[in-house]
This record gives C-alpha cells, sequence and structure tokens, in this order.
C-alpha cells in the first residue's frame, strides 16, 4: 500500500514535536488525523498552517478513541501527547503517571480492540538517569531519576509486554534534547511556562525576559556548564516518518536513540544565540538545577545502521537560526 492510502493517527499532534512530524508525514504522503486536548498544543497550528483534521480530545477518553478508530481507518499511530516537565512532575507525579502512563495503556487497548497494532512513541534519554558512558548507546542500564523519566521507562516496558502478549509492534524514540523549528518558519516552539535553553535564550534576546540563568558552573566539563546533544525537531520528524514506514513494511519492535552526536555546553549555545541574534543575551551563573547530569550525548550508530537516518541540521548554528526565525515572527520585534 501506498503512503497515499495510509493513515496515520498523530496524538499531540498540536504541540512542538508532534507538530513537526505531522507536516514531515503529511510531506511524505500520509493522511494525518491529528488527537490533541490542546491542553498545551496551539489548534490554530494544526487549522490554518498544517491545515490536517484535528480531533480534540483526550487519549483517556475511551469513547472518543472507539469513535475516532470507527470514522477513521488508522494504520498506525505516533503518540506524542504526553506532560514533559520534569519538575513538575517531581511535584505532582500522579499527573504523570495518570496522563503519561495510564492514557497510553488506555489508548492501546483501544487500538488493539480496532485491529491497529503498530505505534511510533516518543521515549527520552531521561530513562538512562546519569551517563555510566559517553555517547550513550541503546543498552546503556536504565535509571530514571524523576517520574517523567519514569513514566516513559514503563511505557516502553508496557509496548514490549504488550508485542508479546498481543503482537503489537512499536518504535520507541529516545529523544536526547529536541530543539530547532521548521526551517520553513511554519512551526516551531512554543511552551508556556518555557523551561528548555535555547528558546529561553531568544526570548532573552527578544528582551521578553530580562535575563536567563545558566544552571551550574562549577561541573566537570571543559567550560564548568552542562553538555547536551542538541537535536534539530525536523530531523526527529524525519526519524518518525522512518520509523513508521519500517513497521508498515512488518519491522520488529525496536527502541532507538535520536540524538546528534555532538555536545555542546551552556555557554556555548548562549554565545552562538549571542552570534545568531546579533543581541545581547544577559545570563547570570546560578545554582546547578537538581537532578541535570553533567553530560548527555547520544550514540543514533543503530537509528543510522537501521532506519538509515541521517540528520540534516547537525550545526548547533544552523539549529538556532531557525528556532530565531520562528521566535521573531511568534513573539514579535526585537526591541533594542
Ligand atoms: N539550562 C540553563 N538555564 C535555563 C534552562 C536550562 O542553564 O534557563 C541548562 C540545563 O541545566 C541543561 C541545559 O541547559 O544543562 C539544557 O536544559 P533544557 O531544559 O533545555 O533541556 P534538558 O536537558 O533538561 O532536557
Amino acid at each position: 500500500m501506498s503512503s497515499q492510502e495510509q493513515t496515520i493517527l498523530v496524538t499531540g499532534g498540536a504541540g512542538y514535536i508532534g507538530s513537526h512530524a505531522a507536516l514531515a508525514l503529511k510531506k511524505a504522503g500520509y493522511n494525518v488525523v491529528i488527537l490533541d486536548n490542546l491542553s498545551y498544543g496551539h489548534q490554530e497550528l494544526v487549522d490554518d498552517v498544517l491545515q490536517i483534521k484535528l480531533v480534540i480530545g483526550d487519549t483517556s477518553d475511551r469513547t472518543l478513541l472507539d469513535q475516532l478508530f470507527t470514522t477513521h481507518k488508522i494504520d498506525a499511530v505516533i503518540h506524542f501527547a504526553a506532560y514533559i516537565a520534569v519538575g513538575e512532575s517531581v511535584q505532582e507525579p500522579g499527573k504523570y503517571y495518570s496522563n503519561n502512563v495510564a492514557s497510553t495503556l488506555n489508548l492501546l487497548s483501544a487500538m488493539l480492540a480496532h485491529g491497529i497494532n503498530k505505534i511510533v512513541f516518543s521515549s527520552t534519554c531521561a530513562v538512562y538517569g546519569m551517563p555510566k558512558e559517553v555517547p550513550m548507546t541503546e543498552s546503556h542500564p536504565h535509571n530514571p531519576l524523576s517520574p517523567y523519566a519514569a513514566s516513559k521507562d514503563m511505557v516502553e516496558r508496557i509496548l514490549s509486554d504488550f508485542d508479546t502478549a498481543f503482537n503489537l509492534k512499536s518504535v520507541a524514540f529516545r529523544y536526547f534534547n529536541a530543539c530547532g523549528a521548521d526551517p520553513g518558519g511554519l512551526l516551531g516552539e512554543d511552551h508556556d511556562p518555557e523551561t528548555h535553553l535555547i528558546p529561553l535564550a531568544l526570548l532573552t534576546a527578544l528582551k521578553k525576559r530580562d535575563s536567563l540563568y545558566i544552571f551550574g558552573t562549577d561541573y566537570d566539563t571543559p567550560d564548568g556548564t552542562c553538555v547536551r546533544d542538541y537535536i534539530h525537531v525536523n530531523d526527529l520528524a524525519d526519524a518518525h516518518v522512518l520509523g513508521l514506514e519500517y513497521l508498515l513494511s512488518g519491522g520488529a519492535s525496536e527502541v532507538f536513540n535520536l540524538g546528534n552526536g555532538n555536545g555542546f555546553s551552556v555557554r556555548e549555545v548562549i554565545e552562538t544565540a549571542k552570534e545568531v541574534t546579533g543581541l545581547d543575551i544577559p545570563a547570570i551563573e546560578s545554582d546547578r538545577r537538581p537532578g541535570d547530569a553533567p553530560i548527555l550525548v547520544g550514540s543514533s550508530q543503530k537509528v543510522r545502521e537501521m532506519l538509515g537516518w541521517n540528520p540534516n541540521y547537525a550545526d548547533l548554528k544552523k539549529i538556532i537560526s531557525h528556532a530565531w526565525q520562528w521566535h521573531q515572527q511568534r513573539h514579535g520585534e526585537v526591541k533594542r
């Protein structure tokens, strides 16, 4: 069956990574239906930019899922819908286990009841906890340090058990630091509240914030600040299309890291953001953020070899330029 005849349900498709993946699927010729409860997603991006069918609702709603799977003949699901704030998950663990685990179980059981047995799942490198080796491979031991990370780890386990019991085939992608924006300027990152380094740096450049905090300058890293593997959201989106094609052509369940293999420090990110924007970004050195590992860099050799994935935008300057293009457009003109 060609992609033109296949319909993919994207949960959380009004959110940051989900919207970019929905655009990539549309460009690859798939029919796409988005399910999003709009708690954090942006309806106007789905309706006006993506022009994709949006079902407003929650993955916890079995009646809605039954209706959706009856109305649309869904061939596979890409499941992004989840809460993502690590700090909040420590304060409100029940919220995370309920939405990220229980609602996913509800989705899986509805899928199986309607004969759908293929799912691509958004996981995270946070399932590994503190790195024992860098770059981390998929065989690195798991030690999730927050309810958020544990919720993703639990779903990975559930997917594996559901394969054994019900022949559910899954691809789980463990993302490193998703960032950047659609190079065409159509989509980008817009979280409220924003907690991520690159958008915070750009919002500071735009004077939407007075300053940025550097969380920790005494790590055992070259410049004392944390090192992360920043991966462009379009490269993530492309991987989801490849993961989907792999499952649709009969692939077995797999787990893949998605990072670009290069580490950049917090200071390097801020310096690059200054260079890209040509603006000042006042940064205040402050205490470490609890739970941060000094270095998180992933090996993506497996996804390159098995799915033929190759990141197009591994260059940090390029990543930040795309994010900057989006931020200026979304968050207004620069006040100098
Ligand atoms: N960070 C920072 N100041 C901020 C936000 C983040 O110094 O205002 C640091 C954070 O400690 C981490 C890196 O930037 O080392 C990336 O953090 P982010 O929250 O973007 O992603 P995470 O690594 O938590 O997934």
